[in-house]
């Protein structure tokens, strides 16, 4: 399925409250203007490449600030903490982006102290710890008026799910799990690195057993990560006034864990196929309608075609050339609000003809001399 890919590691983001100020390092001069929260919205319309990242990044940091109790895991822990991930979080990094304070500083400018410190002696932390499954991306694409009133799919999505011949645990039936030989079950390593400051001790997650502390034979299926890829047809309703670039996540549906971990997310990015006579601006529609001189002088009736279908269109006596009528309320809904409707905009183009025939030529001579005649300006269009 060529529609598929992992997004992310995986997260949690809920990020509902703002981080307690209290929570924060105790230096802090200016008060810091902390942003709002991301919408709780099924759906969100930001089209901002990297947007996505920086979205969940953002959700991640305030998860973790606002959370008393997990910000005491993170301070001890790190990342690898919360997510259950594994320990391995040496000196000398640990700051990089997957930092949730640095994230802020990053996008916030600054404020937030460090006080994290080296990391060291996590004693065996993060051993068969469940993991969050991955989020998985889907394309899909859906015709114009999908877009505006909304549509039911049946969209295949292929994933990551527990592999049934280990039931999930990577292990190859039958066997048993024996004492990790690097790491005489540790499960990290600890070197002594030498820096001008001093000498430290550098923890390092056991290569050979990943943490874990125990050789297993790892499944033949699943090749020991305890899941395989397989596909499901998931139901999915598109609301109404979606457009081009929006993302729908549908929670938990998304990889399995691992180690009974919880499932990602899956994201549905939906693109929209132009439409042959109507061009959407937000949920407003736009189209255009040729009408003869003639008619643009005396005025006339247009079919026009709209998201409801054709409508009748009174086109006024005296309508100039590029006039823009509206269609009240025969836009797109507003997304999340399908009573609001945008417009539509109708822009008239005026045909004058290059050639006309002998009588059209008379007609409009006559036309001519009777508006001198009556000391009327030129005649336009
Ligand atoms: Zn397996
Ligand atoms: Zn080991």
């Amino acid at each position: 399925m060529n529609g598929m890919g992992s997004l992310r590691g995986s997260s949690r983001q809920s990020a509902a409250a703002q981080p307690p100020a209290a929570a924060r390092a105790p230096a802090a001069p200016p008060p810091l203007l902390l942003p709002p929260p991301p919408p709780l919205l099924l759906w969100d319309v930001n089209k901002e490449p990297g947007a996505e990242a920086t979205f969940k990044q953002i959700g991640e940091a305030y998860e973790v600030l606002s959370d008393d109790q997990k910000r005491a895991i993170y301070d001890k822990y790190g990342e690898a903490g919360l997510k259950g991930g594994m320990g391995g979080f040496g000196g000398a990094e640990g700051f990089g982006t997957s930092d949730p304070f640095s994230i802020f500083e990053q996008f916030f400018g600054g404020g937030f102290g460090g006080g994290m410190g080296g990391m060291g002696g996590m004693g065996g932390m993060g051993r068969e710890r469940p993991m969050q499954g991955e989020d998985e991306r889907y394309e899909l694409q859906i015709d114009f008026l999908e877009a505006v009133f909304g549509c039911k799919k049946e969209i295949d999505v292929d994933r990551l799910v527990a592999c049934a011949t280990c039931d999930g645990s990577g292990q190859k039936p039958g066997t048993s799990p024996s004492t990790c030989s690097t790491c005489n079950g540790q499960g990290q390593l600890i070197s002594n690195v030498r820096t001008p400051l001093g000498v430290f001790q550098q923890v390092q997650t056991c290569p050979r057993c990943g943490g874990r502390g125990q050789s297993v034979t790892p499944c033949d299926k699943c090749g020991g990560d305890g899941r395989v890829r397989q596909g499901k047809k998931i139901a999915l309703t598109v609301p109404a006034g979606v457009d081009k670039g929006s993302r729908l996540r549908v929670r938990g549906e998304g990889s399995a864990g691992v180690r009974s971990g919880p499932p990602g997310d899956l994201y549905v990015f939906i693109n929209v196929k132009d439409h042959a006579e109507m061009r959407r601006e937000g949920v407003d529609i736009h189209s255009d309608v040729d009408i003869s001189y003639v008619d643009a002088i005396l005025g006339s009736q247009v079919k026009v075609t709209t998201v409801d279908g054709p409508v009748e269109l009174k086109i006024p006596a005296g309508t100039q050339p590029g006039t823009t009528l509206l269609m009240a309320k025969r836009g797109v809904p507003r997304l999340g609000q399908s009573g609001v409707r945008g417009n539509h905009q109708v822009h008239v183009r005026v045909t004058i003809p290059k050639q006309l025939s002998g009588d059209e030529k008379k007609l409009v001579e006559q036309l001519k001399e009777s508006q001198a005649k009556a000391r009327v300006g030129p005649f336009r269009f």
